[in-house]
Protein backbone atom coordinates (compact mmCIF):
# COMPACT_ATOMS: atom_id res chain seq x y z
CA UNK A 1 0.00 0.00 0.00
CA UNK A 2 3.07 2.47 0.90
CA UNK A 3 4.25 2.18 -2.66
CA UNK A 4 0.99 2.71 -3.84
CA UNK A 5 0.66 6.37 -1.75
CA UNK A 6 3.60 7.59 -1.03
CA UNK A 7 2.00 8.40 1.86
CA UNK A 8 4.57 8.61 4.90
CA UNK A 9 7.11 6.35 4.24
CA UNK A 10 10.70 8.11 2.88
CA UNK A 11 11.54 5.14 0.91
CA UNK A 12 8.46 4.09 -1.09
CA UNK A 13 8.12 7.95 -1.42
CA UNK A 14 11.51 7.32 -3.17
CA UNK A 15 10.38 3.96 -5.15
CA UNK A 16 7.22 5.98 -6.19
CA UNK A 17 9.75 9.15 -7.46
CA UNK A 18 12.35 6.39 -9.41
CA UNK A 19 9.01 4.34 -10.94
CA UNK A 20 8.46 8.13 -12.32
CA UNK A 21 11.39 8.58 -13.86
CA UNK A 22 11.38 5.22 -15.47
CA UNK A 23 7.79 5.31 -16.77
CA UNK A 24 5.80 8.63 -15.99
CA UNK A 25 5.70 11.71 -18.64
CA UNK A 26 4.96 14.58 -16.72
CA UNK A 27 3.16 17.67 -17.56
CA UNK A 28 5.13 20.70 -19.11
CA UNK A 29 8.64 18.54 -19.42
CA UNK A 30 12.16 19.94 -20.60
CA UNK A 31 13.42 18.13 -23.63
CA UNK A 32 16.57 17.14 -21.52
CA UNK A 33 14.95 15.47 -18.94
CA UNK A 34 11.18 14.27 -20.52
CA UNK A 35 10.23 11.21 -19.45
CA UNK A 36 13.29 11.02 -16.40
CA UNK A 37 12.09 13.79 -14.26
CA UNK A 38 12.50 13.90 -10.30
CA UNK A 39 9.67 15.88 -8.94
CA UNK A 40 8.89 16.15 -5.36
CA UNK A 41 6.62 13.56 -4.32
CA UNK A 42 3.67 14.28 -2.41
CA UNK A 43 2.39 11.60 -0.10
CA UNK A 44 -0.86 13.37 1.68
CA UNK A 45 -3.16 16.65 1.87
CA UNK A 46 -4.83 17.86 5.19
CA UNK A 47 -6.96 21.40 5.17
CA UNK A 48 -4.04 23.81 3.93
CA UNK A 49 -1.23 21.59 3.96
CA UNK A 50 0.31 18.87 2.00
CA UNK A 51 3.16 16.35 3.28
CA UNK A 52 5.74 15.62 0.83
CA UNK A 53 7.93 12.41 0.02
CA UNK A 54 10.17 13.02 3.11
CA UNK A 55 7.14 13.59 5.04
CA UNK A 56 7.91 17.29 5.36
CA UNK A 57 4.64 19.30 6.19
CA UNK A 58 4.09 22.34 3.48
CA UNK A 59 1.84 24.96 3.03
CA UNK A 60 0.11 24.41 -0.01
CA UNK A 61 0.69 27.79 -1.12
CA UNK A 62 -1.10 27.55 -5.00
CA UNK A 63 -3.58 24.97 -3.78
CA UNK A 64 -2.64 22.50 -6.29
CA UNK A 65 -3.07 24.27 -9.32
CA UNK A 66 -5.50 26.65 -7.97
CA UNK A 67 -7.90 24.48 -7.34
CA UNK A 68 -8.03 22.81 -3.96
CA UNK A 69 -10.12 25.08 -2.91
CA UNK A 70 -12.10 24.26 0.51
CA UNK A 71 -9.05 22.50 1.40
CA UNK A 72 -7.40 19.06 1.41
CA UNK A 73 -8.86 16.02 2.93
CA UNK A 74 -12.40 17.50 3.34
CA UNK A 75 -14.52 13.75 4.29
CA UNK A 76 -17.69 14.90 3.28
CA UNK A 77 -16.47 15.12 -0.57
CA UNK A 78 -14.47 11.81 -0.29
CA UNK A 79 -18.02 9.94 1.35
CA UNK A 80 -20.42 11.96 -1.12
CA UNK A 81 -18.14 10.51 -4.31
CA UNK A 82 -18.14 7.03 -2.87
CA UNK A 83 -21.64 7.38 -2.60
CA UNK A 84 -22.91 8.59 -5.80
CA UNK A 85 -20.18 5.67 -7.23
CA UNK A 86 -22.30 3.38 -4.89
CA UNK A 87 -25.36 4.46 -6.33
CA UNK A 88 -24.56 5.33 -10.33
CA UNK A 89 -21.06 5.59 -11.41
CA UNK A 90 -21.87 6.37 -15.14
CA UNK A 91 -24.71 6.88 -17.80
CA UNK A 92 -24.47 7.38 -21.14
CA UNK A 93 -24.58 11.08 -22.01
CA UNK A 94 -25.96 11.64 -25.32
CA UNK A 95 -29.93 9.47 -24.70
CA UNK A 96 -29.50 9.05 -21.17
CA UNK A 97 -29.49 11.59 -18.08
CA UNK A 98 -28.52 12.25 -14.20
CA UNK A 99 -29.98 14.42 -11.99
CA UNK A 100 -26.66 15.38 -10.01
CA UNK A 101 -25.77 17.30 -13.13
CA UNK A 102 -29.31 18.38 -13.58
CA UNK A 103 -29.41 19.63 -10.43
CA UNK A 104 -25.54 21.22 -10.27
CA UNK A 105 -26.58 23.16 -13.87
CA UNK A 106 -29.61 25.06 -11.80
CA UNK A 107 -27.24 25.41 -8.97
CA UNK A 108 -24.99 26.97 -11.11
CA UNK A 109 -27.08 28.87 -13.78
CA UNK A 110 -28.50 30.79 -10.04
CA UNK A 111 -25.05 32.37 -9.81
CA UNK A 112 -24.17 33.12 -13.23
CA UNK A 113 -24.63 36.79 -14.71
CA UNK A 114 -27.02 37.90 -17.41
CA UNK A 115 -29.05 35.28 -18.79
CA UNK A 116 -26.21 32.59 -18.83
CA UNK A 117 -28.90 29.81 -18.14
CA UNK A 118 -27.58 26.57 -19.64
CA UNK A 119 -24.63 24.27 -18.75
CA UNK A 120 -22.69 22.00 -20.61
CA UNK A 121 -20.06 20.37 -18.53
CA UNK A 122 -16.50 18.92 -19.78
CA UNK A 123 -13.45 17.24 -17.94
CA UNK A 124 -11.78 19.94 -17.31
CA UNK A 125 -10.80 23.71 -18.14
CA UNK A 126 -8.93 23.01 -21.63
CA UNK A 127 -11.83 20.89 -22.90
CA UNK A 128 -14.58 23.59 -21.27
CA UNK A 129 -12.41 26.26 -23.57
CA UNK A 130 -12.31 24.10 -26.68
CA UNK A 131 -16.20 23.30 -26.03
CA UNK A 132 -17.03 27.50 -26.08
CA UNK A 133 -14.81 27.89 -29.39
CA UNK A 134 -16.74 24.80 -31.08
CA UNK A 135 -20.23 26.03 -29.80
CA UNK A 136 -19.25 30.00 -31.46
CA UNK A 137 -18.55 27.46 -34.23
CA UNK A 138 -21.24 26.00 -34.73
CA UNK A 139 -23.55 28.78 -33.79
CA UNK A 140 -22.24 30.99 -36.53
CA UNK A 141 -22.73 28.00 -39.07
CA UNK A 142 -25.82 27.62 -37.95
CA UNK A 143 -26.85 31.62 -38.69
CA UNK A 144 -25.09 31.20 -41.99
CA UNK A 145 -21.92 33.55 -40.92
CA UNK A 146 -19.11 30.57 -41.27
CA UNK A 147 -16.59 33.26 -42.39
CA UNK A 148 -17.05 34.74 -38.97
CA UNK A 149 -14.72 32.45 -37.26
CA UNK A 150 -11.59 33.96 -36.13
CA UNK A 151 -10.84 34.47 -31.73
CA UNK A 152 -9.01 37.11 -30.15
CA UNK A 153 -7.02 36.80 -27.01
CA UNK A 154 -4.25 38.07 -25.57
CA UNK A 155 -0.81 38.40 -24.43
CA UNK A 156 -0.15 36.69 -21.02
CA UNK A 157 -3.39 34.51 -21.49
CA UNK A 158 -3.62 30.87 -20.76
CA UNK A 159 -6.21 28.99 -21.73
CA UNK A 160 -5.49 25.42 -22.13
CA UNK A 161 -3.66 22.34 -23.64
CA UNK A 162 -5.79 21.02 -26.23
CA UNK A 163 -4.87 22.56 -29.20
CA UNK A 164 -7.34 25.19 -29.87
CA UNK A 165 -7.15 26.37 -26.42
CA UNK A 166 -3.90 26.10 -26.62
CA UNK A 167 -3.22 28.32 -29.93
CA UNK A 168 -4.87 31.20 -27.89
CA UNK A 169 -2.51 30.93 -25.24
CA UNK A 170 -0.56 34.31 -24.87
CA UNK A 171 2.67 33.40 -22.73
CA UNK A 172 5.80 33.00 -24.79
CA UNK A 173 7.23 30.32 -23.49
CA UNK A 174 3.20 27.91 -24.29
CA UNK A 175 3.94 28.86 -27.59
CA UNK A 176 8.04 28.81 -28.35
CA UNK A 177 8.15 25.56 -29.22
CA UNK A 178 4.75 24.66 -29.71
CA UNK A 179 2.24 24.36 -33.03
CA UNK A 180 -1.13 26.26 -33.05
CA UNK A 181 -3.82 26.76 -35.06
CA UNK A 182 -2.76 30.56 -35.75
CA UNK A 183 -4.87 31.34 -38.83
CA UNK A 184 -8.06 30.88 -36.22
CA UNK A 185 -6.37 33.43 -33.43
CA UNK A 186 -5.65 37.17 -33.67
CA UNK A 187 -3.29 38.43 -30.40
CA UNK A 188 -3.97 41.61 -28.71
CA UNK A 189 -1.95 43.10 -25.78
CA UNK A 190 -1.95 42.01 -22.53
CA UNK A 191 -3.65 44.22 -20.04
CA UNK A 192 -0.72 43.86 -17.98
CA UNK A 193 -0.36 47.66 -15.88
CA UNK A 194 3.00 46.91 -14.46
CA UNK A 195 4.27 46.57 -17.66
CA UNK A 196 2.63 49.50 -19.73
CA UNK A 197 4.74 52.26 -21.86
CA UNK A 198 6.85 54.05 -19.74
CA UNK A 199 5.28 57.29 -18.13
CA UNK A 200 2.04 56.54 -19.22
CA UNK A 201 -0.57 56.73 -16.34
CA UNK A 202 -3.14 53.66 -16.11
CA UNK A 203 -6.29 55.18 -17.44
CA UNK A 204 -4.31 56.52 -20.73
CA UNK A 205 -2.95 52.76 -20.79
CA UNK A 206 -6.70 51.10 -20.23
CA UNK A 207 -7.55 53.72 -23.02
CA UNK A 208 -4.51 52.39 -24.95
CA UNK A 209 -5.68 48.77 -25.10
CA UNK A 210 -9.29 49.79 -25.66
CA UNK A 211 -8.27 52.04 -28.85
CA UNK A 212 -6.07 48.57 -29.99
CA UNK A 213 -9.42 46.31 -29.39
CA UNK A 214 -11.63 48.59 -31.83
CA UNK A 215 -8.42 49.43 -34.35
CA UNK A 216 -8.36 45.23 -34.98
CA UNK A 217 -12.01 44.75 -35.46
CA UNK A 218 -11.63 47.93 -37.73
CA UNK A 219 -9.03 46.49 -39.75
CA UNK A 220 -10.14 42.57 -39.75
CA UNK A 221 -13.85 43.24 -40.51
CA UNK A 222 -16.12 42.17 -37.65
CA UNK A 223 -17.90 39.68 -39.72
CA UNK A 224 -14.65 37.70 -39.80
CA UNK A 225 -14.43 37.83 -35.72
CA UNK A 226 -16.35 35.23 -34.19
CA UNK A 227 -15.39 35.49 -30.57
CA UNK A 228 -12.94 37.35 -27.78
CA UNK A 229 -11.86 34.88 -25.21
CA UNK A 230 -10.06 36.28 -21.71
CA UNK A 231 -9.83 35.30 -18.32
CA UNK A 232 -10.96 38.58 -16.02
CA UNK A 233 -7.38 38.24 -14.07
CA UNK A 234 -4.81 36.75 -15.97
CA UNK A 235 -4.02 33.90 -13.15
CA UNK A 236 -0.50 31.91 -15.27
CA UNK A 237 0.36 34.99 -17.00
CA UNK A 238 1.16 36.35 -13.32
CA UNK A 239 -2.09 37.50 -11.85
CA UNK A 240 -2.51 40.43 -14.33
CA UNK A 241 -5.53 42.63 -12.89
CA UNK A 242 -6.74 44.66 -16.30
CA UNK A 243 -7.01 48.79 -15.41
CA UNK A 244 -10.46 49.74 -13.81
CA UNK A 245 -13.55 49.69 -16.51
CA UNK A 246 -11.49 47.58 -19.28
CA UNK A 247 -13.33 44.75 -18.90
CA UNK A 248 -16.53 46.76 -18.88
CA UNK A 249 -14.90 48.53 -22.59
CA UNK A 250 -14.05 45.60 -24.32
CA UNK A 251 -17.52 43.89 -23.21
CA UNK A 252 -19.39 46.81 -24.96
CA UNK A 253 -17.34 46.67 -28.32
CA UNK A 254 -18.39 43.08 -28.65
CA UNK A 255 -21.49 43.34 -28.33
CA UNK A 256 -21.85 46.04 -30.46
CA UNK A 257 -20.15 44.08 -32.91
CA UNK A 258 -21.69 40.82 -32.82
CA UNK A 259 -18.60 39.19 -31.37
CA UNK A 260 -19.59 36.37 -28.48
CA UNK A 261 -17.57 37.69 -25.26
CA UNK A 262 -16.39 34.02 -23.19
CA UNK A 263 -15.54 34.66 -19.86
CA UNK A 264 -12.81 32.28 -19.27
CA UNK A 265 -13.20 31.62 -15.11
CA UNK A 266 -11.31 28.60 -15.30
CA UNK A 267 -9.11 29.85 -12.16
CA UNK A 268 -11.51 32.80 -10.88
CA UNK A 269 -14.87 30.92 -10.43
CA UNK A 270 -15.68 28.76 -7.57
CA UNK A 271 -14.82 31.42 -4.83
CA UNK A 272 -11.16 32.47 -5.47
CA UNK A 273 -12.52 35.98 -5.83
CA UNK A 274 -14.95 35.38 -3.28
CA UNK A 275 -18.07 34.83 -5.65
CA UNK A 276 -19.21 32.04 -7.58
CA UNK A 277 -18.15 34.01 -10.31
CA UNK A 278 -16.06 36.85 -10.64
CA UNK A 279 -17.48 38.42 -14.12
CA UNK A 280 -20.99 40.03 -12.75
CA UNK A 281 -20.07 40.26 -9.13
CA UNK A 282 -16.78 41.65 -9.43
CA UNK A 283 -16.18 43.27 -12.55
CA UNK A 284 -20.25 43.84 -13.52
CA UNK A 285 -19.92 42.14 -17.17
CA UNK A 286 -22.68 39.55 -18.52
CA UNK A 287 -20.80 37.70 -20.71
CA UNK A 288 -21.98 35.35 -23.21
CA UNK A 289 -20.04 32.26 -21.93
CA UNK A 290 -18.09 31.39 -18.75
CA UNK A 291 -15.77 28.62 -18.95
CA UNK A 292 -15.24 27.13 -15.37
CA UNK A 293 -13.38 23.99 -13.82
CA UNK A 294 -10.96 23.24 -10.82
CA UNK A 295 -12.43 24.74 -8.04
CA UNK A 296 -16.02 23.74 -9.22
CA UNK A 297 -15.06 20.22 -7.11
CA UNK A 298 -11.96 21.99 -5.32
CA UNK A 299 -10.47 19.33 -7.84
CA UNK A 300 -11.22 16.21 -6.11
CA UNK A 301 -12.25 15.68 -9.40
CA UNK A 302 -11.88 16.03 -12.73
CA UNK A 303 -15.07 18.71 -14.18
CA UNK A 304 -15.16 21.80 -15.59
CA UNK A 305 -17.97 23.31 -17.68
CA UNK A 306 -19.08 26.50 -20.10
CA UNK A 307 -22.43 28.33 -19.04
CA UNK A 308 -24.13 29.38 -22.19
CA UNK A 309 -26.74 32.90 -22.65
CA UNK A 310 -30.17 31.77 -23.25
CA UNK A 311 -30.33 34.47 -26.05
CA UNK A 312 -27.66 32.03 -28.27
CA UNK A 313 -29.67 28.68 -27.41
CA UNK A 314 -33.39 30.22 -28.75
CA UNK A 315 -31.49 30.77 -31.48
CA UNK A 316 -30.34 27.81 -32.50
CA UNK A 317 -33.89 27.16 -31.35
CA UNK A 318 -35.61 29.03 -33.94
CA UNK A 319 -32.85 28.77 -36.71
CA UNK A 320 -33.59 27.53 -40.27
CA UNK A 321 -32.01 24.52 -39.56
CA UNK A 322 -33.40 22.31 -37.23
CA UNK A 323 -31.55 19.58 -37.96
CA UNK A 324 -27.84 20.48 -37.84
CA UNK A 325 -26.14 19.04 -34.83
CA UNK A 326 -23.71 20.19 -32.17
CA UNK A 327 -21.29 17.18 -33.15
CA UNK A 328 -19.71 17.65 -29.67
CA UNK A 329 -19.38 15.61 -26.36
CA UNK A 330 -17.20 13.68 -24.20
CA UNK A 331 -17.48 10.17 -22.67
CA UNK A 332 -17.60 12.33 -19.67
CA UNK A 333 -19.86 14.78 -20.29
CA UNK A 334 -22.37 15.46 -17.53
CA UNK A 335 -20.00 12.83 -14.87
CA UNK A 336 -22.52 11.75 -12.01
CA UNK A 337 -19.75 11.10 -9.74
CA UNK A 338 -18.30 14.67 -10.38
CA UNK A 339 -21.75 16.25 -10.18
CA UNK A 340 -22.70 15.55 -7.19
CA UNK A 341 -19.28 16.11 -5.45
CA UNK A 342 -19.51 19.45 -7.60
CA UNK A 343 -22.88 19.97 -5.46
CA UNK A 344 -21.61 19.37 -2.38
CA UNK A 345 -18.29 21.50 -3.19
CA UNK A 346 -20.63 24.53 -3.44
CA UNK A 347 -22.40 23.54 -0.34
CA UNK A 348 -19.30 23.89 1.35
CA UNK A 349 -18.65 27.35 -0.61
CA UNK A 350 -21.87 28.79 0.11
CA UNK A 351 -21.95 27.73 3.95
CA UNK A 352 -18.71 28.56 5.17
CA UNK A 353 -15.70 29.38 2.48
CA UNK A 354 -17.14 32.05 0.37
CA UNK A 355 -17.86 34.71 3.10
CA UNK A 356 -14.25 33.67 4.76
CA UNK A 357 -12.74 34.31 1.63
CA UNK A 358 -14.33 37.68 1.29
CA UNK A 359 -13.09 38.25 5.10
CA UNK A 360 -9.78 37.32 4.75
CA UNK A 361 -8.51 38.20 1.66
CA UNK A 362 -7.84 42.11 1.88
CA UNK A 363 -5.59 40.99 5.24
CA UNK A 364 -3.71 38.40 2.59
CA UNK A 365 -3.00 41.41 0.32
CA UNK A 366 -1.89 43.70 2.95
CA UNK A 367 0.60 41.01 4.33
CA UNK A 368 1.78 40.09 1.13
CA UNK A 369 2.16 43.58 0.06
CA UNK A 370 5.14 44.09 2.88
CA UNK A 371 7.12 41.81 1.15
CA UNK A 372 7.78 44.99 -1.66
CA UNK A 373 10.48 45.99 1.12
CA UNK A 374 12.60 43.49 -0.33
CA UNK A 375 15.01 45.08 -3.08
CA UNK A 376 14.37 41.89 -4.92
CA UNK A 377 10.34 42.50 -5.32
CA UNK A 378 9.21 44.77 -8.30
CA UNK A 379 5.75 44.72 -7.22
CA UNK A 380 3.00 42.36 -5.57
CA UNK A 381 0.00 42.61 -7.22
CA UNK A 382 -3.43 40.27 -6.28
CA UNK A 383 -7.15 40.43 -5.89
CA UNK A 384 -8.90 37.97 -3.49
CA UNK A 385 -6.77 34.61 -2.96
CA UNK A 386 -4.68 35.09 -5.41
CA UNK A 387 -1.36 37.38 -5.92
CA UNK A 388 1.86 37.22 -7.82
CA UNK A 389 5.32 38.46 -6.23
CA UNK A 390 7.10 39.53 -9.64
CA UNK A 391 10.67 40.00 -8.70
CA UNK A 392 12.71 42.23 -11.10
CA UNK A 393 16.56 42.61 -12.15
CA UNK A 394 15.62 46.59 -11.12
CA UNK A 395 12.56 49.03 -10.27
CA UNK A 396 13.63 51.23 -12.81
CA UNK A 397 13.91 48.84 -15.53
CA UNK A 398 11.73 46.41 -14.45
CA UNK A 399 13.84 44.13 -15.89
CA UNK A 400 12.24 40.48 -15.27
CA UNK A 401 16.37 38.68 -14.14
CA UNK A 402 16.27 36.80 -17.56
CA UNK A 403 19.60 36.38 -16.93
CA UNK A 404 18.71 34.25 -14.01
CA UNK A 405 15.30 32.58 -14.91
CA UNK A 406 14.67 30.46 -12.46
CA UNK A 407 14.37 32.95 -9.58
CA UNK A 408 11.30 31.47 -8.86
CA UNK A 409 12.13 28.00 -9.12
CA UNK A 410 15.32 28.91 -6.50
CA UNK A 411 12.69 30.87 -4.08
CA UNK A 412 10.65 27.76 -4.40
CA UNK A 413 13.72 25.84 -3.07
CA UNK A 414 14.11 27.64 0.10
CA UNK A 415 10.75 27.92 0.51
CA UNK A 416 10.39 23.88 0.28
CA UNK A 417 12.98 23.81 3.05
CA UNK A 418 11.02 26.27 5.58
CA UNK A 419 7.84 25.00 5.11
CA UNK A 420 6.06 26.55 1.93
CA UNK A 421 5.18 24.95 -1.66
CA UNK A 422 4.99 28.08 -4.50
CA UNK A 423 4.44 27.96 -7.88
CA UNK A 424 7.42 29.42 -9.75
CA UNK A 425 6.79 31.15 -12.71
CA UNK A 426 10.17 32.45 -14.23
CA UNK A 427 10.51 35.56 -12.13
CA UNK A 428 7.16 35.21 -10.67
CA UNK A 429 6.21 33.38 -7.56
CA UNK A 430 2.60 33.13 -7.77
CA UNK A 431 0.42 32.53 -4.68
CA UNK A 432 -3.23 31.07 -4.23
CA UNK A 433 -3.87 28.93 -1.19
CA UNK A 434 -6.91 26.75 -0.09
CA UNK A 435 -9.37 29.85 0.44
CA UNK A 436 -9.94 28.29 4.13
CA UNK A 437 -6.43 29.80 5.00
CA UNK A 438 -6.73 31.62 8.50
CA UNK A 439 -4.81 34.95 9.88
CA UNK A 440 -2.66 32.75 11.09
CA UNK A 441 -1.60 30.58 8.39
CA UNK A 442 -1.26 33.76 5.79
CA UNK A 443 0.91 35.16 8.79
CA UNK A 444 3.17 31.58 8.50
CA UNK A 445 2.93 31.94 4.61
CA UNK A 446 4.38 35.59 4.34
CA UNK A 447 7.03 34.79 6.72
CA UNK A 448 8.43 31.59 4.86
CA UNK A 449 7.84 33.24 1.60
CA UNK A 450 9.73 36.47 2.86
CA UNK A 451 12.94 34.15 4.33
CA UNK A 452 12.97 32.38 0.88
CA UNK A 453 13.18 35.57 -0.79
CA UNK A 454 15.97 36.88 1.64
CA UNK A 455 17.59 33.76 1.01
CA UNK A 456 17.61 33.95 -2.73
CA UNK A 457 18.88 37.40 -2.85
CA UNK A 458 21.84 36.25 -0.70
CA UNK A 459 22.86 33.44 -3.40
CA UNK A 460 22.23 35.51 -6.10
CA UNK A 461 24.54 38.68 -4.57
CA UNK A 462 27.18 35.63 -3.97
CA UNK A 463 27.02 34.16 -7.64
CA UNK A 464 27.08 37.98 -8.95
CA UNK A 465 24.05 37.61 -10.55
CA UNK A 466 22.54 40.50 -9.32
N1 LIG B 1 -8.15 28.35 -18.50
C1 LIG B 1 -7.46 28.90 -17.49
C2 LIG B 1 -7.68 30.34 -17.16
C3 LIG B 1 -6.54 28.12 -16.76
O1 LIG B 1 -5.82 28.68 -15.79
C4 LIG B 1 -6.40 26.75 -17.08
C5 LIG B 1 -5.48 25.83 -16.30
N2 LIG B 1 -4.52 26.38 -15.53
C6 LIG B 1 -7.13 26.24 -18.14
C7 LIG B 1 -8.01 27.05 -18.82
C8 LIG B 1 -7.01 24.81 -18.54
O2 LIG B 1 -7.61 23.99 -17.61
P1 LIG B 1 -7.25 22.44 -17.50
O3 LIG B 1 -5.82 22.37 -17.09
O4 LIG B 1 -8.22 21.94 -16.46
O5 LIG B 1 -7.49 21.81 -18.81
Amino acid sequence: RQARTGGGDAEAGQDAVETARRHLVQPWPMAGSVGAEARALIGEGDGIYITDGNGKRLIDGPAGMWCINVGHRREELAKVMYDQAMQLSYNTPWYTMNAPSAELARRIADHAPGDLSHVFYTTGGSSAVETALRFMQFYNNVRGRPEKKLILSRGGAYHGSTYLAASLNGRPRDRDWMDGADDLVVKLSSPDPFRRPKGMDVAAFADMLVAEFRDRIAEIGAERIGAFVGEPVQASGGVILPPDGYLKRIRAICRDNDILFISDEVVTAFGRLGHVFASGEVFGIDPDMITFAKGVTSGYFPLGGVVISERLLEELRRSNHPDAMFAHGLTYTSHPVGCAVALKNLDILEDEVLAHARAVAPYFQARLKTLEELPLVGEVRGLGLMACVECVADRESKNPLQLDRAVGVRIDAHCHELGLLVRPLINMCVMSPPLTISREQIDDMVAILREGISRTMEDLRREGLW
